[in-house]
């Protein structure tokens, strides 16, 4: 199906955030035209498997799938995969994609996020793999399976899964990491020792502080060159060290730095534009700075915020960002802000060896709540971490009008 000229919204990127606002929109009741564009091949999918049941060859690929073409049709949105947007006109409201324009009345930005490359000599790209999509999954799974030994390049939650699968398989792990220290998602470092004991628990070795020079491939081996001048060799080299948000097709219409767009708290990018999940960072009225939370449940109550906006004109509550992990059969669960000066108190459980529930405590307030393996306490945390986080809100930021370019917003 060719694409049509005009949509009353128009989602440029088909994965959970612009799935998430698709859906929600005819949930709200939103009777306009829907357009949904991505770049990929496949039917959208969830990431969180990728790296876990994937990964490790529990579930096929397609059980990740969210948003079938039967699903979209049924909802009346009109969803096409393999078409990339490349630029945008503002003042004309249009998008030029790969197979021609559409013009819009809302556009949502939903181009999320691709693993960031290590910039070190020799093409990383053909030594070293990385974790984003499908496709990476399922390269990085036959790898896993015909390695013995596997270097992990980035100390994230990222990294520690990849590691844990790895170890799963048989492999020979080692992480490497510049920061010196291990960290969880929205928890940061503030984990780092139950991390490290989990790993090496688990037979994974650790080089948290050392950075990686040049990665060199001889046909069989991987070599890598560590900034002390240490080597480590494997099999297999994963490189995990974070994302960038896919703005570039942006350039055009203003948007000249690499990083998330900021939002206002519902997610407004400029007048008629929204920007959804991990290529966004919406304003948090609570702390007054802009926040990208690069979380799946992010994403989605993105999705859910924006639709319900353009659907109803009413504003959602800012989500309070809640993330979750899997480390060999072990499932942390954080909920609420985790700044770096907080002190994590544990109120159940034992936080250095076991399961736990602890929280991120900021001024004699808990501004966050982070479990281990024990959901039940987890949950019955939170609502004092809403009570914190409900504070005061800070003004919202100025919006950038339609005819304006988009980069002058910060
Ligand atoms: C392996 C992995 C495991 C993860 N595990 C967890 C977890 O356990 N818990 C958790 O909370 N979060 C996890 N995350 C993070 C979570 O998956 C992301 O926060 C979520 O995918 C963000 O969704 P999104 O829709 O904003 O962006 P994305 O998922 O990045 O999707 C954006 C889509 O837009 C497409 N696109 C980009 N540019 C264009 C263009 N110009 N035109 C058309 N389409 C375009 C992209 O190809 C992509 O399909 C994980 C991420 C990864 C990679």
């Amino acid at each position: 199906m060719g694409l049509k000229p005009h949509s009353d919204v128009l989602i440029v990127g088909a994965s959970t955030a612009g799935c998430a606002t698709a859906e929600s929109l005819r949930h709200e009741g939103f009777t306009g035209s829907i357009t949904v564009l991505g770049n990929e091949t496949s039917a959208p999918y969830n990431r969180p498997p990728l790296s876990k049941h994937v990964l490790l060859g529990e579930w096929e690929s397609e059980k990740a799938d969210i948003f079938t073409d039967g699903a979209a049709e049924r909802a009346g949105i009109d969803l096409h995969t393999d078409v990339t947007a490349q630029s945008l006109n503002v003042a004309e409201r249009i998008v030029s994609t790969t197979r021609g324009d559409i013009s819009y009345g809302r556009l949502v930005i939903a181009t999320g996020a691709r693993a960031r490359q290590l910039p070190v000599s020799v093409d990383p790209a053909q030594v070293a793999l990385t974790l984003r999509t499908r496709e990476d999954s399922m390269a990085l799974r036959e790898r896993l399976e015909n390695s013995r030994s596997v270097v992990v390049i980035g100390s994230g939650v990222l990294g520690s899964e990849i590691a844990a699968a790895a170890r799963k398989k048989g492999c020979a792990v080692t992480i490497v990491g510049r920061s010196g220290a291990l960290t969880l998602g929205s928890v940061r470092a503030l984990l780092t020792q139950r991390l490290e004991q989990l790993h090496s628990q688990n037979g994974v070795a650790l080089r948290l502080a050392e950075g990686v020079a040049s990665i060199a491939h001889d046909g069989t081996t991987a070599h890598v060159t560590l900034t002390s001048g240490n080597q480590l060799e494997a099999d297999t080299v994963v490189v995990a060290i974070g994302a960038i948000p896919n703005v570039e097709w942006l350039e055009s219409s203003g948007v000249t730095a690499s990083a998330a767009l900021e939002c206002d708290s519902q997610g407004q990018y400029a007048e008629h534009i929204y920007a959804v999940g991990d290529v966004a960072a919406w304003h948090d009225s609570r702390s007054g700075r802009w926040l990208a939370d690069e979380h799946q449940l992010t994403a989605l109550q993105h999705g859910q915020a924006v639709a319900r906006h353009i659907a109803t004109g009413e504003k959602a509550q800012p989500p309070v960002p809640f993330f979750w992990s899997e480390l060999y059969g072990v499932r942390f669960q954080a909920y609420g802000r985790f700044p770096a000066d907080a002190e994590l108190v544990t109120t159940h459980g034992d936080r250095d060896s076991g399961d736990f529930v602890a929280l991120s405590m900021l001024d004699g307030l808990p501004h966050g709540v982070v479990a281990s393996n024990m959901s039940r306490d987890f949950r019955r945390a939170r609502p004092a971490v809403d009570a914190t986080l409900s504070g005061a809100p800070a003004p919202e930021p100025a919006m950038v009008p339609a005819t304006a370019p988009l980069g002058g917003q910060s």
